[in-house]
């Protein structure tokens, strides 16, 4: 039998080792944040923006960042159908009222003027998901949040290391969400990160990420409002930090490993693969293959042959909207459609030319 392929897997090495240690060696008492504070500085500094919070997850970083903004019962939210849970559980938990919309059926994400259609006058915000690493058309949707006064928020789990306009993904909301999962372009384990440059909003997301206590407040145990606790811890900061050193390389691979999986498929195949929107560069995490529709294939057959050859393949997400949870929305055509004959690929750093190649020659043989 052939080795098992893992869709993602991490890429630890002995420089994260090392900070690890020194975390839990050293990182107690009053160095109890010392890996969070130097984590939080060098995140901004990456991404280019003024502040950051290290949370325990993107999705805890997304609770906070709404509830900075004020969302709450009697408001809509606006976002991609095509989406992870995460990022509708916290407009749900918040009391607001999620508006799935279409995506585009080039880039897979938010369709801008899908979103125009949407918008009511309860509507506060739009979440634009840069899913699978490709873009979404930022330009398009910040004129139509300028235009509208909506909140502009970016969800780049899937997205760090993505240009628009030559500038990092998640500089252009009033606030992103990045996600350290042990999937994703880079790893604390579990972690995230809320990204802005917008001092009070920082201000108030700031307190409530601190069990609601403001950072001025000289009284010890002292809270102002109910917040949360969704702090990273010191060890995974650690963590953090030595992969932040290897950020580029990491982001480099992803894109060698998308580029490798385009040249032996696209085309040849009937495939379609990611693409971003015009002026960006894209952050290619996740390398997606979408079989066109007179192939004829389904998703299910595709995940079947993979795991034939023991390949852990992943089915692209389901349309939130058909889960149970929600009411569908089957007018959101591409949702509905291109997960039911797309497939994510494996593309974790250290995967050889002989796997990727080996994943081809099973798409191949579908043909
Ligand atoms: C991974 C992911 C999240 C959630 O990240 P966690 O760190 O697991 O909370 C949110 N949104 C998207 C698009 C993701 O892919």
């Amino acid at each position: 039998m052939n080795d098992f392929i893992p869709y993602a897997k991490p890429s630890i090495t002995v420089l994260e080792r090392e900070y690890v240690n020194d975390a839990m060696k050293s990182g107690w008492g009053k160095n109890c944040y010392s890996y969070i504070d130097k984590f939080e500085e060098n995140f901004s500094q990456y991404i280019g923006s003024k502040f950051c919070i290290a949370t325990s997850s993107c999705t805890g970083a997304m609770t906070i960042g709404l509830h900075a903004l004020g969302i709450g019962a009697g408001d809509e939210v606006i976002l991609a159908d095509t989406n992870w849970i995460a990022t509708v559980a916290p407009i749900v938990n918040l009391g607001a009222k999620p508006i799935f919309v279409d995506i585009d059926p080039i880039t897979w994400c938010i369709d801008a003027k899908s979103v125009i259609s949407a918008i009511t006058d309860k509507t506060k915000a739009v979440v634009a998901t840069h899913l699978y690493g490709n873009i979404c058309d930022l330009e398009q949707l910040k004129n139509l949040c300028d235009k509208y006064s909506l909140f502009l928020i970016e969800d780049a789990a899937e997205a760090l290391g993505g240009f628009y306009n030559k500038k990092h993904v998640g500089t252009m909301g009033v606030f992103s969400v990045f996600s350290f999962h042990g999937t994703k372009t880079m790893t604390t384990g579990e972690g995230g990160a809320l990204i802005t440059s917008d001092e009070n909003f920082y201000d108030e997301a700031l307190t409530l990420s601190n069990h609601g206590r403001n950072i001025n407040e000289t009284k010890q145990f002292w809270p102002s409002k109910i917040g949360y606790k969704f702090k990273m811890s010191n060890i995974q900061a650690a963590l953090g930090c030595a992969q932040l050193i290897r950020v580029n390389s990491l982001v480099k691979r992803k894109r060698e490993i998308l580029d490798f999986y385009k040249n032996e498929l696209q085309e040849i195949l009937h495939i379609k693969m990611n693409q971003s929107s015009k002026n960006s560069e894209m952050a290619s995490w996740m390398p997606v293959a979408v079989f066109k529709k007179e192939v004829g294939i389904s998703r299910e057959i595709i995940l079947a042959n993979l795991k034939k050859s023991n390949i852990d393949g992943r089915v692209f997400f389901f349309p939130l909207s058909s889960l149970d949870l929600f009411e569908a929305v089957p007018e959101n055509r591409f949702s509905y459609d291109i997960p039911t004959r797309a497939i994510n690929l494996p593309s974790f750093h250290d995967i050889s030319k002989a796997q990727m190649s080996r994943v081809c020659d099973v798409l191949r043989s579908l043909m």
